[in-house]
């Protein structure tokens, strides 16, 4: 595997070295239960304690106990939103977007199935929303609970969280932000920006997988989804995965560190490699709003090829990306993502995302435009729908 190069970090990104050092006397010598009264309990209070005062810190948060440690970004986001509704009571009106994340689009159609009025929003060909169809929604007499995330994680754009936060908390919303691909990659202060739950994943930041945290602005209303322990403030019920929690701490506060450095690393060779694949590769665009995009990502379609067989090829020369398509149960579904957009047919099955990290090298970029050219050239030759 010491040849591959891996350019799907949106999807999973290594666990940082340090991140693994700091967790491992979590499973070796300090595994006491946090809750237990005993010294060998209180150590490990105390490393969850230090860990939660760095997610607090990397986000701007207040007060450490607005961090609710989760499983995961998608248990983040389901308790986000199934919480806020719950506690608001009435059946609040949900509002959302087309180009969420299924952790958010799932819930969101459980409410609707529940009879739930759940407006999701349309983006334009940029992936970019239209703050005004949002200010008529949340204004439209019914509490609201929304879910607007922070930055898309096929395309990377980027839409304006502190606009859309303002707007619902003028129609007296309740609003939740799916940052699971922007926390660790872009500065986040709660303090200055109107949201009241916001979503983290471990594993997008260096982090292992099995980790989350989802930050609850004090006095916000929200019903716990697992019952049944005094854990998280009552919250959150089940004892504490405490070698992950540490983990996540030690990521977050590794990312407070490097952020600047890292984005513009990745915003760097994100660029140079974009540049070079326009350059070369025939029927290639770019998919999204390229102003407003976090540093690390490009979402590129090539026309009339389709993207799982260059995900092949690029497998097979020992690159790992990703595409916007799923294929699920012998179908390809095209990407939800770029359908929001409304990106053309002879586009919309073609598109790799790539997405760095702080370990990608100048070295990785020459390779993937050493060899996708190639692939691409290869593919349109086998296309029927090629002209030239
Ligand atoms: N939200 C976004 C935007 C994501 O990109 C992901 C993961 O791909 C998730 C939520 C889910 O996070 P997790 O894998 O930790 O459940």
């Amino acid at each position: 595997m010491n040849s591959t190069v891996y350019v799907d970090n949106n999807a999973t990104t290594a666990v940082a070295p340090e991140v693994t050092e700091a967790m491992l006397p979590y499973f070796t010598e300090h595994w006491g239960n946090p809750s237990s009264m005993h010294t060998f309990g209180g150590h490990v209070k105390r490393a969850l304690d230090a860990a939660r005062e760095k997610v607090a810190a990397l986000i701007g948060a207040e007060h450490p106990s607005e961090i609710i440690f989760t499983s995961c970004g998608s248990e983040s986001n389901n308790m986000a939103i199934l919480g806020a509704v719950d506690a608001m009571g009435g059946h609040p009106h949900v509002i959302t977007t087309r180009v969420e994340h299924a952790a958010v689009l799932g819930p969101c159609h459980y409410l609707e199935d529940k009879g739930f009025r759940v407006s999701t929003l349309d983006v334009d060909e940029k992936g970019r929303l239209d703050i005004e169809r949002i200010r008529e929604e949340s204004m439209a007499g019914k509490k609201t609970v929304a879910s607007i995330m922070w930055a898309n994680n096929e395309t990377g754009v980027i839409f304006p969280v502190p606009e859309v936060g303002a707007v619902i908390k003028e129609g007296g919303g309740i609003y939740h932000t799916d940052a699971v691909q922007v926390a660790g990659k872009l500065p986040v202060n709660v303090k200055e920006i109107p949201v009241d739950l916001l979503s983290i994943s471990g594993h997008k930041l260096h982090a292992p997988k099995g980790i989350g945290a989802l930050y609850v602005r004090r006095g916000t209303k929200l019903t716990p989804q697992i019952m049944g322990g005094h854990q998280e403030r009552g919250r959150r019920a089940g004892t504490e995965n405490t070698p992950y929690i540490v983990g996540l701490g030690k990521a977050c506060e590794l990312a407070m560190q490097t952020m600047d450095k890292d984005a513009a690393h990745e915003r760097r060779l994100r660029d140079r490699l974009e540049a070079g694949i326009l350059a070369t590769c025939k029927g290639a665009r770019v998919n999204g709003d390229t102003e407003h995009r976090l540093p690390n990502t490009t979402n590129i379609s090539f026309e009339y090829v389709e993207g799982e067989a260059i995900l092949l090829m690029l497998d097979d020369v020992g690159i790992c990306a990703s595409t916007g398509s799923a294929c699920a149960s012998g179908s390809l579904e095209p990407s939800h993502v770029l359908r929001a957009m409304d990106v053309p047919r002879a586009l919309l099955h073609g598109s790799i995302r790539f997405s760095l990290s702080r370990y990608n090298t100048d070295a990785d970029i020459d390779d993937v435009l050493e060899k996708l050219p190639v692939i691409i050239d290869r593919l349109r030759e086998l296309s029927p729908f090629v002209k030239d």
